[in-house]
Order: structure tokens, then sequence, then C-alpha cells
């Protein structure tokens, strides 16, 4: 396999997150320049890219130009709206394509999928208004989880309902957002599977991690995750089966639901994953840079793991441990550059290596 993407190439970003500055820094390291597409102003991507662009998605002349300007497009976040990716596709190549994102960037299109290939997730139904809600209450039961199809993240655009009293307050909370009914799954942790697809099929997947959340925020990732050997092999393969379904080019996260009955998958996400930063310290290759290898068409890298991690997000005022962290013994930061510190939000994190 030769190497499609040139060296010297330039990769289009869009997004300008911690995870669009991971994956400059990745790109960089492989000699490819970058160009980030923000609407938001000073984006931590934008500090250590070749070129910025801050402008609106909706402003054609600024998408136009981003678009001209790059070899290959990529993004760090799912929910681009439709009509820029319309403009872009036809400037420069995306990856992953159109269909991951027409399938996780709606909840009820993500369950679909899922049910049709096979793979077992929460019963769900959609919802539209009261009476769609309380038909699927019958059905369904309590407790369960209404939640916006579209937009919803880290917990947001969620309401549970402990019993059918709360239907109508879970209702309102939608602000008339369409939106799906989960049952609540009962299950002894969260884990999730890193996974890579090349342009030429190869899927590789890095080993699961463990994953705790509080207030819907990813709190840590653990590796190795408690799993079995059969577990770990499901995982893998779930990944690996959704990936080929989306003929996808990239790396993905798959959250899965660990149950007495099996792997549950909560959902996919279309990009390089929060619960993947541990990849940076316990493997060769690390999600960033196996991204950007699949997007150019190289040979995906050797992602085995070499060590255990705890890997910790520094959320909000768990900056001010950073003087402390500085003084730990293996211990790996990784900041993002946010000047401003508020209460949710991800300013870092930290990657523990745990020596056997
Ligand atoms: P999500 O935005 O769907 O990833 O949900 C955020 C977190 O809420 C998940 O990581 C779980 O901890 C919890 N959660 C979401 N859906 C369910 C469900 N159907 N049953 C139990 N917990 C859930």
């Amino acid at each position: 396999m030769t190497l499609t993407l040139p060296i010297g190439s330039t990769i289009g970003i869009i997004g300008g997150g911690q995870l669009g500055r991971m994956l400059s820094v990745a790109a960089s390291r492989l000699g490819f320049r970058c160009h980030i597409y923000e609407p938001g102003a000073n984006p931590p991507a934008g500090q250590v890219a070749n070129q910025v662009t801050i402008a609106a998605y909706d402003d054609h002349a600024a998408l136009r130009a981003f678009g001209e300007s790059v070899d290959i497009i990529t993004y760090e976040f799912e929910n681009i709206p439709t009509e820029a990716l319309d403009l872009l596709q036809d400037l420069a190549p995306i990856h992953p394509g159109r269909e991951a994102l027409r399938v996780s960037q709606d909840r009820l299109t993500e369950k679909m999928f899922l049910r049709d290939l096979g793979l077992n997730t929460a019963p769900f139904a959609d919802i539209t208004d009261a009476a769609s809600l309380n038909a699927a209450l019958a059905e369904i039961g309590t407790p369960s989880i209404l939640k916006t199809r579209r937009f919803g993240y880290d917990g947001k655009g969620q309401a549970r309902i402990m019993s059918p009293d709360d239907a109508a307050q879970a209702l309102a909370d939608m602000e008339g957002a369409p939106a799906i009914l989960e049952a609540f799954v009962t299950f002894a942790h969260e884990v999730s599977v890193i996974a890579a697809r090349s342009l030429d099929g190869a899927v590789a997947a890095f080993d699961p991690g463990e994953n705790v959340h509080s207030d819907g925020i990813l709190r840590t990732t653990t590796v190795p995750a408690r799993l079995s050997q059969n577990q770990r092999t499901d995982a893998v393969l779930i990944a690996a089966e959704i990936a080929n379904a989306l003929n996808y080019v990239g790396v993905m996260g798959v959250e899965l639901f660990v149950t007495a009955d099996g792997l549950i998958v909560n959902e996919i996400a279309p990009r390089v994953h929060n619960s993947g930063h541990w990849t940076q310290n316990g493997c060769a290759v690390d999600q960033f840079e196996q991204h950007i290898r699949a997007i150019a068409g190289w040979p995906l890298g050797d992602g085995q793991r070499y060590a255990d991690v705890v890997m910790e997000n520094l959320i909000g005022d768990d900056m001010d441990r950073v003087p402390e962290l500085a003084k730990t013994p293996d211990c790996a930061i990784h900041l993002y550059g946010k000047s401003e510190t508020k209460p949710g939000r991800k300013m870092g994190h930290v990657n523990h290596i745990k020596r056997g």
C-alpha cells in the first residue's frame, strides 16, 4: 500500500476543541499541515494548527475557502450541519463519510441501525408527543430515559422517568425536540471500544476501556476493563461490525453497557473519543495518530496496549491540582489551553501509568 495522502498535505479539521487540538498535534507529527474550522473564538486547536478559520457553519464563503485550502477533511464532533457538509463534500473528501454522520447524528436512526445489524440495544421508542410517550411507557416501563434525538452530549438533553408521573415534566424538558424513550439498562459497568478502519478496509481496535461517568460527564477510563475474554472479543467484534457496515474510515468510539445478559450498545461516536485518551500513554500509536493514518490512507499503526492506565479528566477546578499532579510519578499531563475555567468544562486530562 502506498501512502495515499502525500506528506506535507493539508488536513482540514472541523471543530477546534481539545479533540481537534490533539488530532492536529498527531497530524503534524506525521508531517501534515492542519487547517481548523471553528465558529467559537480562541479555539484550543488553533494554538497548534497551521491555519484557523473562525466562521459560522452557515458562512458559505468561509466554508468554500476552507474546503479549497485543504486536501482532505475530518472532524472532531458529529453535529455538523448537513448543509455545510453538502458544500464541503464537493471540495475535498470527508472522512469518516456521510453515512457515519447520518447514523450517529440522530439517536433514533442510530438505534435502528444497530438493531438492524442484530446488535443489542436498550428497548427504545420514537417519541413525538404525550400520546406516543404514554404508549411507549406502557410498553417499555420505568425507570426509563427520555433523550432528544439530536444534539445531545455529556448527558445533556436527557430526562429520567422513574414513574409515569414524571412523564409530563420529562417531555417538557425536551422543549418540543423530537425524542426517544430508552429503557434504563441495569449495567455492571460501562466500557468503550476505540476502533479504527483504514481506507482499504482493515480494522484494528484498542483494548476496551472501562468508563466512569458522573453528572453525564466522563470522569475516568481504566484499562484493562473488567471483562471476560469472551466479552473482550465480543466488544471488539461489535465495533468492527459497525465500522464495516458504515464503510467507515477513521477512528470511532463505541460505548457499551456490560450486563448479566451480555453487551448492550449505548451509542457510537464517529470520531476520536474521550475514553480513548489513555492510548496516548499506553500504546505506541495512539487514537489520534491512528485516525490521521486511517484518513490519510496510511496503514493502521500498532495500537497494542503496553501499560495499564487510568485516564482522569481534569474538569473545572481540577485544574488547581495540576501543580501537585506535575510532581506525581508516572503521570502524564495533557492540557487543552483553554483560557477560562468553568464548572463542568473539560480542561485537560492525566494518564496515570500503572506499573505491575
Ligand atoms: P449518553 O449521552 O447516551 O451516552 O448517556 C450518558 C450516560 O448516561 C451513559 O454513559 C450512561 O451512564 C447513562 N445512560 C444513558 N442511557 C442509559 C440507559 N438506557 N440505561 C442506563 N444508563 C444510561
